[in-house]
């Protein structure tokens, strides 16, 4: 029977099988698993029925610990009910889990596998998570793809209920939740048919009821627990007849047959790899490259992690292993090994395996990239240890760890597949580039059949990142999970990226460059990068350009230019042809935009139809094969180590070579950073009209990333003349101007739409027009000399004359929360201890590789740290208790101190009575104190000194703030919250 292909991501895969097989889903969303819980609720909406004839609904939580006690409640009542999580929401579940477990009660939690924050907060993939819930008493189900994300959540669903075991079931968080690929769809009828419905009637006799009513969850002593705890051990025998028997089950309805491990490779392989998750396709990728080379490798792959079914392991390992590699996906610091080397390491001890070499590895923490040449240099380094040469026995693989030197190499071993059509795209963080992808390949797969895959990499701001969307398409299924390493299409959807990073990077000979700006070919031997030319010429590539903001524009679509290039790309790919892709795309787009309107639905069609045409093919000239002219690359160096050799190689997207060594061991970093990124990445600038303006500061205020600020200046001076501002309302002698930073601005227009000038006194503007001069003018505003703020800062004129220090952050453009954070360090900001709940505030506060809180001239400001999700008010409180009691006992040394002034320096005491009468709150004395205390403790000072430098921050005022997720604020003040 022909297959039903289905083109989906691994979250919409595994969701679907939740929904269909429980009575009700019960959540806290959490990236990257919320798409499961959005995916259960949206088939609700549209009425689709479970195979119960159903709906089922979904119940969102204060609390992943809520989500997990509601869980445990359902099943106890007899519901068939299942949960979606990730990271630490798993983490909060682990005391639910047990319980579950405990009371054998079946249920599958869908978890997207996600790294738990250490030194960092990292949404990405890793299994760090589910590493901490093995020991729970729960089975471990691991899908390595999109595919499998379902079939394993059909399989888990079944043993679970036949087994009275619950199952994690798990996939790699991003690589496999965010990864969409065509799959063969479990139909209904094959759901119903697999669903062990008495099973499930078994589970609901077994209910809590007050029918018949018993008793769970006591309490229990030393006489009884241990025993009542090993009366479940028959289960865990039996689990691994129920798991088999759903295997074979399915294999009989689909034809898909899997094992809980399972062996790719030589029959008689000497060098074998133990890996899990969506790696395990890499692996045997490269597994099967080697051997096509003459090697002996394997890779077994590991399904199911818990219960380790040790016997069953030790016979997928061939006779002929002389040594295992393992790979854990984890780092579990101080362990022998991490996790899954652990148990391998067991089961061969258990099963009599002892000839065999065990070494280990780390490997893609935190969706670090793992393709098919790292897998490569791990079977290399392996095959070392069974030829008895020198190898490295525990590594990791992926990064340059120069400190610990643990790390292997890297090396491009040309692994590809001609089947494969591999192509990249970069866009603008919201321009519509993902979603036009996403909707690229159903139509590419829907019209020819072909597997597709697309994977988006987005950066870590909210607002102009940079979203990199990499497509497969081929006739055969697509195992490639990791980046596209040879392109044979780039388009580049913003004309700013071009000097900013490396867009050509494994672009095939041949190969079609599309990049969307406005040049003309003498124009492009400007704005192109010397390197760029070079590439294209050297590598022949095809090259066209698109004005598809232009075209944008003239069909009433403002900033949208998805569509544009998207008709682009079928255009220039022909892999529709275009006379039959035009029609398709057209017929998308109805789909997509019937419901916003007439106009809207007909100027997309219009960007349609002019797309065609507007396409240029430039002719490269010879000379670009050696040209050195072109435009500079953005990010040239600011003769700043920290922004050169960090900041800078992240924002050019090559943070994956930076070395162990660049790191601080804890993750602390440097604040004060976000003014040197420049991002510049304004469609629109504001304009100041100076006529118009009646100096009331509130663009200033309202704006989102402090780049437009009131200056004041003598007047008659250069800068006066420079700056071209207008005489200041109320401070005789001094001129007055709103200047712009054009670099950091985001064109939002909350400045020009808040003017309340009666002629506007802003106005929004092409950048060509201004950006050159306001460059120049804002670098002259920086350095004016400081003026003391003439008006009460507590104003909402006088606190614009204050330096925030909160600036240029990565909000989203025009956002409404960080006008006001940035108000708090006007008004607070060299006092500021910062207690940050995580979300929108966090993010655009703690991202890498910039920092926009930033220092007054005096080297103070705020202090931030984020510890978890939501407990930023106990976080917050241990920070004030601290910053109390630490201020108390520097109280008692200081009245000590004062009464032994033999022990300090004639300075030092001078300073320290006048600390006191100035009642502890100047800054400049705390300032000179610590100077002071800084000179004397390096000339063999008395523990009292010793004991004021250690608490010299202590001098200064603190005010602890907490700051929540979406940006509200709190003081902490001495009787508690306060504000
Ligand atoms: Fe600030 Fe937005 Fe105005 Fe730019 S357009 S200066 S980001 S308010
Ligand atoms: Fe001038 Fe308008 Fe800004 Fe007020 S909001 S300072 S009037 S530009």
């Amino acid at each position: 029977m022909e297959k039903k292909k289905l083109t989906v991501d691994g979250n919409t895969a595994a969701s679907r099988i939740a929904y269909l097989t429980n009575d009700m889903a019960i959540i806290y969303p959490i990236t990257p698993s919320s798409p499961m819980a959005e995916n259960v609720d949206s088939l609700g909406a549209k009425g689709e029925k479970n195979i119960f004839g159903e709906i089922t609904p979904v119940t969102e939580m204060q609390s992943e610990a809520g989500a997990a006690g509601a869980l445990h409640g359902a099943l106890s009542a007899g519901s068939l009910a299942t949960t979606f999580t990730s990271s630490q929401g798993l983490l909060l579940m682990i005391p639910n889990m047990y319980k579950i477990a405990g009371e054998l009660l079946p249920t599958v939690i869908h978890v997207a596998a996600r790294t738990v924050a250490t030194h960092a907060l990292s949404i990405f993939g890793d299994h760090s998570d589910v590493m901490a819930v093995r020991q729970t008493g729960f089975a471990m189900l691991s899908s390595a793809s999109v595919q499998e994300a379902q079939d394993m959540a059909m399989i888990a669903q079944m043993t679970a209920l036949k087994s009275s075991i619950p199952f994690v079931h798990f996939f790699d968080g991003f690589r496999t939740s965010h990864e969409i690929n065509t799959i063969d769809e479990l139909t209904l009828g094959e759901i119903q048919e697999l669903f062990p419905f008495d099973e499930a009637n078994r589970h609901k006799l077994s209910a809590l009821s007050p029918s018949a009513p018993m008793q769970k969850g006591t309490a229990q002593s030393q006489d009884i627990f241990m025993q009542a705890r090993e009366a479940a051990n028959p289960y865990y025998d039996a689990f691994p007849k129920y798991f088999d028997e759903s295997l074979k089950e399915f294999k009989k309805v689909t034809g898909r047959s899997y094992a809980p491990f399972e062996y790719y490779g030589a029959k008689d392989a000497d060098t074998v790899a133990v890996i899990m998750g969506s790696a395990t396709e890499t692996m045997i990728s490269a597994v099967s490259a080697l051997n096509a080379n003459g090697g002996k490798f394997g890779v077994i792959c590991v399904r199911l992690y818990r219960p380790f079914l040790s016997e069953r392991f030790s016979l997928a390992v061939p006779k002929t292993t002389k040594t295992l590699v393992v790979l854990d996906r984890t780092k579990e610091s101080g362990a022998v090994f991490e996790p899954l080397a652990s148990d391998v390491s067991a089961a061969l001890t258990k099963e009599n395996r002892q000839g065999i070499k065990l070494i280990a590895g780390r490997y893609g923490l935190s969706s670090k990239e793992f393709d098919t040449n790292h897998a490569v240099e791990v079977l290399m380094n392996a095959y070392k240890a069974t030829t008895g040469k020198p190898h490295k026995s525990r590594f990791t693989v992926g990064i340059d760890d120069d400190v610990t030197k643990l790390s292997l190499g890297y090396h491009d071993y040309k692994i590809t597949s001609p089947d494969l059509f591999e192509c990249r795209f970069y866009g603008l963080g919201s321009d519509g580039t993902v979603s036009a992808n996403k909707n690229s390949i159903k139509i590419i797969c829907d019209a020819t059949g072909y597997y597709g895959q697309a994977y988006f990499v987005y950066d870590s701001k909210k607002s102009g990142s940079i979203t990199t969307s990499h497509l497969r398409l081929s006739p055969k299924p697509i195992h490639a999970p990791y980046l596209t390493k040879h392109v044979r299409f780039v388009a580049v959807h913003n004309k700013t990226f071009v000097s900013k990073f490396d867009f050509l990077s494994g672009i095939e000979p041949g190969g079609t460059l599309l990049i969307n700006a406005p040049y003309t070919e003498s124009e492009l031997e400007r704005e192109l990068p010397a390197r760029v030319k070079n590439t294209i010429a050297e590598k022949k590539l095809k090259f066209f350009v698109i004005d598809a903001e232009k075209i944008a524009n003239e069909v009433g679509l403002g900033h949208r230019i998805n569509l544009i290039m998207q008709t682009a790309f079928f255009k220039l790919s022909n892999i529709i042809p275009a006379e039959k892709a035009i029609p398709l795309i057209k017929s998308y787009a109805q789909k997509t935009y019937a419901s916003k309107g007439e106009r809207i639905l007909e100027s997309n069609m219009l960007a349609i139809d002019k797309s065609l045409g507007a396409l240029k093919e430039i002719s490269v000239p010879v000379s670009w094969k050696t040209t050195t002219a072109g435009k500079n690359m953005a990010h040239e160096s600011k003769g700043n180590k920290y922004f050169d050799e960090y900041i800078e190689p992240i924002m050019r997207l090559e943070g994956d070579k930076l070395k162990v060594s660049s790191f601080a061991p804890n993750g602390a970093v440097k604040t004060g950073t976000s003014a040197l990124e420049k991002r510049n990445v304004a469609t629109f600038l504001p304009c100041w009209i100076k006529e118009n303006c009646i100096e009331c500061n509130m663009c200033s205020l309202v704006c989102p990333h402090a780049c437009i600020r009131p200056y004041l200046f003598k007047s008659g001076t250069q800068a006066a003349k420079d700056l071209d501002g207008k005489p200041a309302i109320g401070l005789s002698g001094y001129d007055f101007k709103i200047q712009i930073s054009p670099n950091d601005c985001t064109g939002c227009s909350n400045c020009a739409h808040v003017c309340p000038a009666k002629n506007k006194a802003i106005e929004m503007v092409e950048p060509y027009k201004i950006y050159e001069n306001e460059v120049k003018k804002y670098k002259i505003a920086e350095n004016l000399p400081h003026i003391q703020n003439p008006l009460d800062k507590f104003t909402i004129k006088g606190s614009q004359f204050e330096k925030p220090l909160f600036e240029f952050s990565g909000a989203c453009a025009g956002c409404g929360e960080t006008p006001y954070i940035k108000l708090l360090t006007q008004l607070f900001g060299n006092e500021l201890l910062i207690a940050n709940a995580t979300g929108c505030s966090s993010i655009y506060a703690g991202s890498a590789p910039t920092c926009p809180y930033a220092k007054s001239s005096n080297g103070t400001g705020p202090a931030w740290s984020n510890s978890l999700f939501e407990d930023n008010a106990e976080f917050g409180l241990g920070m004030k208790q601290a910053s109390d009691k630490n201020r108390q006992k520097l109280n008692h040394i200081v009245d000590f101190a004062l009464q032994n002034k033999s022990m300090l320096s004639p300075k030092l005491a001078k300073l320290l009575s006048c600390w006191k009468t100035q009642d502890k709150k100047d800054e400049q004395t705390a300032l000179s104190i610590r100077d002071e205390l800084s000179a004397l403790v390096k000339q063999n000072p008395n523990n009292l000194i010793k004991d004021m430098y250690a608490l010299n921050a202590a001098f200064f005022e603190t005010s602890v703030w907490i700051i929540g997720g979406d940006g509200w604020a709190y003081d902490i003040g001495y009787g508690g919250l306060d504000h």
